[in-house]
């Protein structure tokens, strides 16, 4: 027992080299080189030239900012991409599994659909948390990943780290922990245990509180030896020129980024005040990410009538354990104010 990568890793990708585009064989050192490798246009209008296919000054800030070093950062074209390359690099098609604990995010499943791997669901407890005695007798020798989102989308709670850390402990695959939401949240990032842990995989996005959703900007922390055989599969441009200069430009402001965090979570905690005067809305789960999941009355007519007054809200009810329930993201003040007003008109 114990970890192994290279036990994990499927056969094909093992000896696969990285395809070396032109602009991995010579890297511009600044100085005033003539490139006549890549048969690009050569008539300068800002995207004539093709991206970095390593993203090096994208990710030296944000390896600055998460505290790692570079190599422990892959960066894909959204937290979709990423988790699609994980799938890609170690999940053999029509043999392996993977564990997801619903109700969770729902790209888990579609990957793991689109890539021929066997979806094994193990609920969440009661109170949103992993069950991790039922997730260890799911485990096969054919198990190679499981997905824990914390804060989980739609239940909005952290999971409970012990269970995680048991998780890492004694399941000798991959644990990936989604943390699209971790900057709305006061519990540490698993960024900062990854030495302990060689099994651990961390996602991030720059589509949540770093206000990017637009660009499409995923973020893989892991260890150097996970992330080189990522690296191997990546398409060599696979996060394009504007996204890089644009990421690069915000994650640049990080104060600017704290702020609309700071001023979302006010709305939160405004709206956790406001919302239970609401005589149809039954229950507000704890968040710890910049939406809330609430239980009402009928989820359906609910969702509908919001609709007609403008507000449009995710209606979550067909996702087990959240029976009548609706997901409200947390606008600016005026967005709010406009979702309590129409909440109050509404009757019982
Ligand atoms: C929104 C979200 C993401 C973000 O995906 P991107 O492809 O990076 O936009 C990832 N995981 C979870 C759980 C999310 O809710």
């Amino acid at each position: 027992m114990g970890f192994d990568l290279d036990k994990i890793t499927r056969e094909n990708v093992k000896g696969l080299k990285p395809y070396s585009s032109a602009r991995d064989e010579y890297v511009s050192d600044g100085s005033s080189m003539v490139f006549l490798d890549a048969n690009e246009n050569p008539y300068n209008n800002g995207v004539n030239r093709y991206p970095d296919p390593q993203q090096r000054n994208l990710k030296s800030v944000l390896a600055n900012q998460k505290e790692i070093q570079i190599e422990n950062l892959l960066l894909g074209n959204g937290s979709d991409e990423v988790l699609d390359l994980l799938f890609r690099a170690f999940c053999e098609p029509g043999a392996d599994n993977v564990i997801t604990l619903p109700p969770t995010y729902g790209m888990y499943k579609v990957l793991a659909d689109i890539n021929t791997i066997d979806n094994r669901e193990v609920l969440l407890t009661d109170d949103f948390q992993p069950n991790v005695g039922e997730i260890l007798e799911m485990v096969d020798a054919r198990t190679k990943m499981m997905f824990i989102c914390s804060p989980n989308n739609p239940t909005a709670n952290s999971f409970d780290s012990e269970r995680i850390v048991t998780l890492l402990e004694d399941f000798d695959g991959l644990v990936v922990v989604d943390e699209a939401y971790i900057d709305f949240s006061n519990k540490a990032s698993w960024v900062s245990r990854l030495s302990e842990f060689p099994n651990l995989v961390v996602t991030q996005t720059l589509s949540k509180a770093y206000g990017m959703a637009g660009i499409r900007l995923g973020i893989c922390i892991a260890s150097k030896e996970i992330i080189t055989i990522l690296n191997k599969i990546k398409p060599p441009y696979n996060v394009n020129e504007l996204t890089q200069s644009h990421a690069l430009r915000r994650v640049s402001d990080m104060p600017r980024i704290k702020s609309e965090v700071r001023e979302i979570i006010e709305q939160k905690e405004l709206l956790l005040k406001v919302l239970p005067q609401i005589e149809f809305i039954k229950e507000i789960y704890p968040s710890d990410a910049n939406f809330l999941l609430v239980k009402v009355d009928d989820a359906d007519k609910r969702y509908s009538e919001l609709l007609g007054l403008g507000v449009v809200v995710r209606n979550r009810s067909s996702q087990p354990l959240c029976n009548n329930t609706l997901r409200l993201t947390i606008g600016t003040k005026d967005e709010n104010i406009k979702l309590v007003t129409a909440l109050k008109s509404l009757t019982k």
